[in-house]
């Protein structure tokens, strides 16, 4: 399988590439992504065999088909690295919380967010190919708290990746900045920065696009990957979990296989719902891809009308802050998907240019063949939260924003999936706000809501408030450079 580019070929990058390419160096022509030239089928033979597989069985089988250029040994494993979470045989439990509706629990891993299903496997893929090749990557990462932590936990202590991550001082919780700041190994650089997210990620573009520090990263035998979702690598790990979920629907007699569901995704850069989309594509009986989103309803805005358009929005700071995103990366592999690489690359000069785009009817109308949307607010986010908490359920402020998407969008009576994307824990402070506590930090919040909600704070979490810090640098956004150079 050979990878091609969402902007096309500008003739000096090769007009393929394999998959190790594409992760390794995730930048292609004209700033576009690395997108599969095709996709596996998902027929039900494959699906029919994996009834009865354990998780890492049908994520071995689906990589096998897509004939990717990472030998099997590799692929084994990577996906061995689910074996950190809560229960290897069953790292992705299936919770029913109505008659038709089921949550697909993404965050039992190692970090407690989503995040950890794709960088967990991916990670170790991208650190063995680097030294394959005996080249020397670095990773830099500005997280807005879930990122971070997944990104520096997979690869930490692995030979020829260095890791630096920035993140925004005051701006996660108490628990995501521990995860950071207490990861102990020296290919690890965890940077503070005075300022907000939006200052972070954008002092961190502008450190990425310096002459400067290029030619200091060139003199020290250097390169520069990535390892957000704009990098391909994370992204068919994402396909793999939405198989999952529908079979275990088949499994629980909610469906009869090949009967269709919905599924709702919390969306910020559109990784997961990208991942759901391929999903369908390549055969999975999905009915449509609801979107859900928090105020920042750029998505809702876009599959409603068509229109695209952040010209006169400011990003607004919410309670479920994965999701505070005005420029949402993975629209841009549907957008190919459907539209062909000569207009994405128009509709992405429109946006870079004018920061707007806009579709035609009829791409509209193909967009809405699969995909549906809306948005909550943080008090609606709340309600959902204390109502499944009545129920004795428990769900973060991201997953809560599914639950509109679930009673609203729906235009048949089809089995839903909802996925969740945050374990509680992570965002404790707004979980206990819901359930009528307001708590001093996270630790308060942690205790109180485990306690009146009677449900357990896992160890990684409790241990954490006693791990050493061993990252305390916190500067201004002039000095992240030195620090880099320091630690390179
Ligand atoms: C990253 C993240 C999201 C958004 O996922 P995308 O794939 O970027 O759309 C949603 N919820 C949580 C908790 C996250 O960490």
């Amino acid at each position: 399988m050979q990878f091609i580019e969402t902007r096309g070929n500008d003739g000096k990058k090769p007009s393929s590439v394999s998959f190790s390419e594409a992760i390794l160096s995730p930048s292609a022509s004209f700033g576009g992504l690395y997108v599969p030239e095709s996709l596996p089928e998902l027929d039900k033979g494959f699906l029919e065999k994996h009834l009865s597989s354990h998780y890492k069985t049908l994520a071995l089988d689906f990589l096998d088909r897509f004939g990717i250029d990472i030998p099997t040994n590799v692929l084994e494993a990577a996906v061995n690295r689910y074996d950190g979470f809560d229960d290897p045989e069953f790292p992705v439990p299936v919770v029913q919380i109505e008659e038709d509706c089921f949550v697909s629990e993404l965050y039992h891993g190692q970090t407690r967010a989503f995040k950890d299903m794709a960088l967990q496997p991916f990670g170790y893929i991208l650190s063995r190919s680097a030294q394959e090749r005996g080249e020397n990557y670095l990773i830099m990462a500005a997280t807005s708290g879930d990122t971070g932590p997944a990104t520096l936990e997979t690869f930490k202590n692995q030979d020829n990746i260095k890791v630096a991550c920035l993140y925004p001082e005051g701006g996660t919780s108490d628990v995501q900045r521990l995860q950071m700041v207490t990861e102990d190994a020296g290919n690890l650089k965890v940077i503070g920065v005075k300022g907000n997210f939006d200052d972070t990620q954008h002092a961190l573009k502008e450190l990425l696009a310096s002459e400067d520090f290029k030619k200091e990263l060139d003199a020290r035998g250097i390169k520069l990957s990535a390892a957000n979702s704009v990098n391909f690598g994370r992204i068919i790990f994402q396909i793999i979990y939405h198989i999952h979920s529908y079979l275990e629907l088949v499994r629980q007699h909610a469906v009869v296989m090949g009967e269709k569901v919905y599924m709702v995704v919390p969306s910020g850069n559109f990784g997961n719902a990208l991942g759901a989309y391929y999903a369908k594509k390549a055969g999975l009986p999905v009915e449509k891809i609801l979107i859900a989103s928090n105020i920042n309803n750029i998505l809702t805005d876009w599959i409603n009308t068509g229109v695209y358009d952040i010209s006169e929005r400011e990003l607004i700071l919410t309670e479920s802050p994965a999701m505070d995103i005005l420029k949402s990366s993975n629209i841009e592999r549907v957008m190919f998907d459907k539209f062909g690489a000569e207009r994405t690359r128009e509709l992405m000069k429109d946006l870079n240019e004018t920061n707007r785009f806009e579709l035609t009817q009829e791409e509209l109308v193909s967009l809405q063949k699969d995909f549906t949307a809306t948005f909550s607010s943080d008090e609606e986010g709340e309600e959902v939260i204390a109502a499944y908490a009545q129920k004795g359920y428990i769900m973060d402020p991201h997953t809560a924003t599914c639950l509109k998407a679930y009673r609203n969008l729906r235009e048949k009576a089809v089995p839903t999936i909802l996925y969740s994307t945050a374990e509680w824990t992570k965002f404790s402070t707004t979980v206990s706000k819901a359930l009528g506590h307001e708590a001093k930090n996270d630790m308060d919040a942690l205790s109180w809501v485990s306690e009146h909600a009677h449900v357990t704070v896992p160890a990684m979490i409790k241990s954490l408030f006693a791990k050493p810090v061993v990252h305390d640098v916190v500067v201004e956004k002039e000095d992240i450079k030195g620090e880099m150079l320091n630690f390179l």
